[in-house]
């Protein structure tokens, strides 16, 4: 926190002060991991699941809000064997795909809708969509209630992104769902929830008394907003931006700005050192 603001530095310790009330929200990709070209490869920072583990330990719940499959999240991040390790009184929970899913350190069960009509219908028509776009290559992952296509691995990824983003655009409006577009990833989803909606649920659910959340992305701005509405309301809460060079317009909402998945461990201890105190 050294190089925050007066007004960050006030809010990081109302939160400190208040710990044991205070719902920690974090993304995983680009957050908890560093973002990698196939996802499917991606890696929690080493130090994470030992931080996560203590600060769960400290606050009311430690909530990782995500766009990936709950499962995947739990599966990347080890984080059933974290669960494991637990004490009775510490959470530790996964809402997937924007909220739609579910996992908890207590249950170790998933919940999840089934996909609407619309998303299979969707699906059929992606190959050709993917053509259309002159992006036959682009990687596509399957997620349950959603598919995202990634132009990381072709040759001119921003262009292919570019050039798909219309045309996904349109399909989803189509067929009654949403898209989202990330670092060089487009997603259709399921619509009905989205990040703002998962956190005030995770708040609410857990009856916080304050948050702090992390994100990197432009999934991560629903989240942002409504917390910032929270805040208006009176709930202390601060919002950190784990930087990357690849978006920039989360870091404009942000109280703090750290470097990456190892700022944000750093940042998670030193919570922890200080609510421990
Ligand atoms: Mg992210």
């Amino acid at each position: 926190m050294e190089r925050a603001t007066e007004q960050a530095r006030h809010r990081y310790e109302a939160l400190v002060a208040l710990a044991p009330q205070v719902v920690v929200g974090l993304d995983f990709d680009g957050t908890l991991a560093p973002i990698v070209e196939d996802p499917s490869s991606a890696v929690i920072h080493p130090e994470a699941p030992a931080a996560l583990a203590r600060l769960a330990c400290l606050v009311r719940a430690v909530v990782v809000v995500t766009g990936r499959p709950a499962r995947q999240v739990v599966d990347l991040g080890g984080l059933e064997e974290l669960a494991g390790s637990l004490p009775e009184g510490a959470t530790l929970a996964v809402m997937g795909q924007y909220g739609h899913e579910r996992w908890d350190s207590h249950s170790r069960r998933f919940t999840s809708p089934e996909p609407p009509d619309g998303l299979v219908a969707l699906r059929e028509e992606l190959p050709r969509l993917l053509a259309s776009a002159d992006a036959a290559d682009a990687v596509v992952e399957e997620k349950g209630i959603a598919v995202a296509v990634h132009t990381r691995p072709l040759p001119d990824a921003k262009a292919a992104f570019t050039r798909l983003e219309g045309v996904l655009a349109d399909a989803a409006e189509r067929h009654g769902l949403q898209l989202e577009p990330g670092r060089l990833v487009l997603e259709v989803r399921t619509p009905g929830m989205h990040k703002g909606l998962a956190i005030r649920q995770a708040i609410e659910d857990h009856d916080g008394g304050g948050t702090l959340f992390v994100g990197d992305d432009l999934g991560d701005v629903e989240a942002f907003t409504a917390v910032r509405e929270l805040r208006e309301g009176g709930l202390p809460a601060l919002l950190v931006c784990s930087s990357s060079d690849e978006q920039e317009a989360l870091a404009e909402l942000a109280d703090v700005v750290v470097d990456g998945p190892g700022g944000v461990v750093g940042l998670l201890s030193a919570f922890a050192d200080d609510a421990s105190r």
